[in-house]
């Protein structure tokens, strides 16, 4: 804490657990990656055992792609399960609009790039346009 930043590899360890292909590389960029931490913490609480897919940047907002159960043959979980994770994953896509994906702080959507990204006005000049935050 004290303000303080994590050091990237470290913030998203406790969702580790959760993928079903352990070695996915999270592809999202550095200020978005305590709002994803929140997001699982917010996904635990429902759904202890859920299955990561992924978690990237899609049209300038997070995707985060999660079942409430590892996935089975037929589903393991209701209709109004994969609706409520879908809400509370949809309610931190939201969010994302406004953060800058390079550094967190607030930001809106920018595309100038061929890829969409939020960034804050300063990071807007420093990411190049085929970079990534
Ligand atoms: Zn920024």
């Amino acid at each position: 804490m004290a303000g303080t930043v994590p050091a990237p590899g470290d913030t998203l360890e406790p969702l580790r657990r959760h993928l079903r292909d352990p070695s996915y590389g999270f592809d999202v960029g550095p200020g978005w990656r305590r709002l994803v931490l929140e997001c699982h913490q917010a996904l635990v609480a429902e759904f202890p055992d859920y299955e990561l897919l992924a978690v990237k940047q899609k049209f300038g907002s997070l995707a985060f792609q999660a079942f409430p159960r590892p996935w089975k043959p037929g589903g393991d979980w209701t209709d109004a399960e994969h609706s409520r994770l879908r809400v509370v994953t949809s309610a931190f896509s939201s969010r994302s609009k406004r953060i800058c994906e390079r550094c967190g702080a607030e930001g809106s959507l920018r595309e100038s790039r061929r890829i969409h990204l939020v960034l804050c006005d300063h990071c807007e000049t420093l990411v190049p346009e085929h970079g990534r935050p």
